[in-house]
């Protein structure tokens, strides 16, 4: 079991930061394909997904690079071994990497004892492939025993699992200490495709897009929103893309246009999770704790 421990004062960030951005990259290509009943991945879906290895991630590495922006990278341990050379070049960039479950396994279906070795063998992945200790997580289907497991088990800075809340949080469990930073509805199955169920619309369908036009403005519309409440606020804008959605031309080019747009506004700062977490610590340091009604 595990605690929140509240904020010692209101939350904010660094001098100079007013609204962060992280991009969180899920470099996780066909490893989530639906499976059909027979036992065999629906070829139309595993296949769509594969052009996440294949060129989307390259394509979405290139964009980050030509804006000169870090991001963090989430990703599967599975993916790490078929597509070695594209985590290697992430790193290069100094982008952040973090473990994204083995082969995108829905933990919530999967008792604890199977879901800790499908961790440690993520976690072993990236210690052998690319030499890499991983400090943070994110597991897109949590269960109700992810956060547990990673207290207890192993010694991670950050999660990334849960979507209840706009800014981080500390929780405390088993002797440890862990920030909690959640994602957000708004990642790109809200801003990229039209959800439909199920989803994506398989067997034998490909997943449907918005239009560039309504996803561009979506996502003004968001940051739009958060950097006039930053103004007086910490406030923090999550952004997730997949390498398998928005690394298609269309979509991609959204993010691009998107980046563009923000970085003309002060004090926005794209930040990677590593950054994030460091930053939002020394919110714990001093002062009287808030009440719950005076947080962020
Ligand atoms: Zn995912």
């Amino acid at each position: 079991m595990w605690k929140e421990i509240p904020l010692q004062q209101p939350g904010r960030w660094p001098q100079g930061v007013r609204l962060p951005i992280i991009i969180s990259v899920h470099h996780q290509s066909e490893e989530a394909a639906v499976v059909l009943p027979d036992g065999q991945p629906d070829p139309f879906d595993y296949s769509e997904r594969q052009y996440g290895g294949r060129r989307g991630a390259w394509r979405l590495l290139e964009i980050l690079q030509r804006h000169d922006v870090r991001g963090t990278w989430i990703i599967c341990g599975a993916t790490v071994e078929k597509y070695p050379q594209i985590s290697l070049n992430v790193l290069r960039a100094g982008h952040a990497i973090a473990g994204h479950t083995y082969e995108h396994e829905m933990m919530c279906n999967y008792p604890p004892d199977q879901e800790l070795r499908l961790i440690r063998k993520t976690v072993s992945v990236f210690q052998d492939i690319l030499g890499v200790k991983l400090r943070g997580w994110r597991t897109c289907f949590a269960s109700h025993n992810t956060v547990d497991l990673l207290l207890e088990y192993f010694d991670f800075e950050w999660d990334a699992s849960i979507w209840n809340d706009d800014l981080p949080y500390m929780i405390e469990g088993y002797g440890r200490r862990l920030l909690e930073i959640p994602f957000s509805s708004y990642s790109d199955a809200a801003w990229a495709i039209q959800i439909t169920n199920p989803m994506p619309p398989t067997p034998y369908g490909t997943w449907h897009s918005n239009t560039p036009e309504f996803m561009l403005r979506t996502l003004k519309a968001q940051f739009d929103a958060l950097y006039e409440r930053s103004a007086e606020r910490a406030v923090l804008m999550p952004l997730t893309v997949h390498d398998f959605i928005v690394g298609r031309p269309s979509r991609s080019s959204v993010l691009d246009q998107f980046i563009a747009y923000a970085k003309e506004y002060e004090g926005v700062v794209f930040a990677t999770h590593d950054e994030v977490r460091n930053w939002w610590l020394g919110n714990y340091e001093s002062g009287e704790a808030v009440a719950q009604d005076g947080r962020n």
